[in-house]
């Protein structure tokens, strides 16, 4: 007998309005839904049909998981697995993949909106600004998991671009240790969201690596955080800026033709 298709789709970061119309769409059309926890639990339950089987993997181990989505893939075409953001991010999608490629499952991904996206979103900064920085680091601090040789946060940091931090507010004293240590000053702005695009929930701090600590201990955030440290932050109050050549009158692309001289080739 063919087996069904084990999607794994990226849910957003809360906000049931931020999965793509991909991922919805699945989820109408599903036989079965594996879904990660109460981040999730809306989406799955807001757009499945009757009759979808439903499962929460909160209290699941990855073996559990497996032989679930194996069994489901069995009995019908369509099976989601749904994950908050985007599930290549800190998603246990290849542990998860391998199993299934073993028993003959196909798989898919359909992208989903990461929460470092969201968060930045939530309070309208970007992540590049030209001539600010045009670099994004997306990583943790050491927890149980080991982080790779080369991958503190100090030694990303040091190069002063965008740094998004997941999975770390518990360790916010470290994370702000890491980035004096590789020589953010006191007054870098920093910003932490918590539960960004949650409806009702989101809550934006912002303060300095000098207060973000204790301006977080304030908020009493404790879970679904995320940390970002970068030049950009504030950018909207800046009175000078410089602008993206992309949109500069000197600069000719693709769909338009330069009305001034071009300075300079490359947008940013
Ligand atoms: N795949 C997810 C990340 C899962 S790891 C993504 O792409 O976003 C879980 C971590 O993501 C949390 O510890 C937190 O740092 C972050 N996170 C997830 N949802 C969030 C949200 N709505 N607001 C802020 N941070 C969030």
């Amino acid at each position: 007998m063919a087996m069904g298709t084990v999607w794994f789709v990226g849910a957003g970061p809360g906000d049931p309005d931020l999965i793509t119309v991909k991922g919805r769409g699945l989820i109408e059309r599903a036989g079965a839904i594996l879904f990660a926890g109460s981040l999730v639990s809306e989406a799955a339950t807001r757009w499945a049909p009757p009759g979808c089987e439903i499962a929460d993997s909160k209290d699941m181990t990855l073996e559990q998981m497996s032989a679930w989505l194996i069994a489901q893939a069995a009995r019908c075409a369509t099976v989601v697995r749904l994950q908050t953001g985007d599930p290549g991010l800190y998603g246990a999608l290849i542990e998860l993949v391998q199993p299934l490629d073993a028993a003959g499952v196909p798989v898919q991904v359909v992208p989903g909106v990461s929460s470092a996206m969201a968060s930045m979103a939530a309070a309208v900064e970007s992540m590049t600004l030209p001539e600010v920085t045009q670099t994004v680091v997306l990583t943790r601090v050491e927890g149980r998991t080991p982080m790779p040789e080369g991958e503190s946060l100090r030694e990303l940091a040091a190069h002063h671009c965008t740094v998004c931090v997941f999975l770390s507010i518990t360790l916010l004293g470290r994370v702000t240790s890491e980035l004096r240590a590789a020589g953010w000053a006191e007054d870098a702005p920093m910003l932490v969201v918590h539960k960004a695009s949650w409806p009702g929930e989101q809550q934006i701090v912002r303060g300095t690596l000098a207060t973000i600590q204790a301006l977080c201990r304030e908020a009493k955030i404790v879970s679904q955080a995320m940390i970002v440290a970068s030049p950009t932050l504030g950018a909207r109050q800046w009175p000078t800026l410089a602008k993206s050549k992309l949109y500069d009158a000197s600069f000719t692309h693709r769909f338009r033709r330069a009305s001034a001289p071009a300075e300079e080739e490359n947008p940013t």
